[in-house]
């Protein structure tokens, strides 16, 4: 039938699927930091099919507020490219951003989130705000959600679980 949806469009396939791959990545950061009882979230940023940052919590070992899994990796991204601009770039996180984290993306100027787990307490890509969206601030992002969500949530709730 003409007109069908994306399914049939070729290029959202693979992109779709290398979503899902750079996020197992993403994942396999969060993993890392649950074993250094780190709250179990991971960043990846990636253009043009290569890495160019990637981090994940670490506000215990660091005794800092703002190391969060995203600011980590995006410090990474830009010093490793010795530009701040991430343009062009996707960031993926296992996790909805928070308020900060948000906020970093928008001025780094990333063109793409992608995030796993919705974030109904803090969540700042739709779920309480959607500042990655904003169409008032100088730069707005595409955001794709839901990504390996379900490994994401279930990472989160037995590391918080534990330590109930
Ligand atoms: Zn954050």
């Amino acid at each position: 039938m003409a007109g069908e949806p994306s399914a049939s469009d070729p290029s959202v396939g693979d992109r779709a699927s290398s979503d899902e791959m750079w996020m197992s990545l993403a994942i396999d950061c969060a993993r890392a930091a649950g074993r250094q009882n780190e709250v179990p979230v991971g960043a990846m940023i990636v253009r043009d099919g290569k890495i160019l940052g990637k981090g994940n919590n670490r506000t215990i070992r660091d005794t800092d507020p703002s190391a969060h899994a995203e600011l980590v990796a995006i410090r990474a991204a830009a010093r490793n490219q010795g530009d701040w601009r991430l343009t062009g770039a996707t960031l993926y996180v296992t996790l909805e951003p928070c308020a900060m984290c948000a906020g970093a993306i928008v001025l780094s100027r990333v063109s793409r989130v992608v995030f796993g787990a919705h974030d109904p307490k803090a969540g700042m890509g739709g779920s309480i705000e959607n500042l990655l969206q904003d169409k008032r601030l100088n730069h707005y992002c595409e955001v794709v959600s839901g990504v390996h969500s379900d490994e994401s949530t279930s990472l989160l709730q037995s590391f918080f679980r534990e330590r109930r």
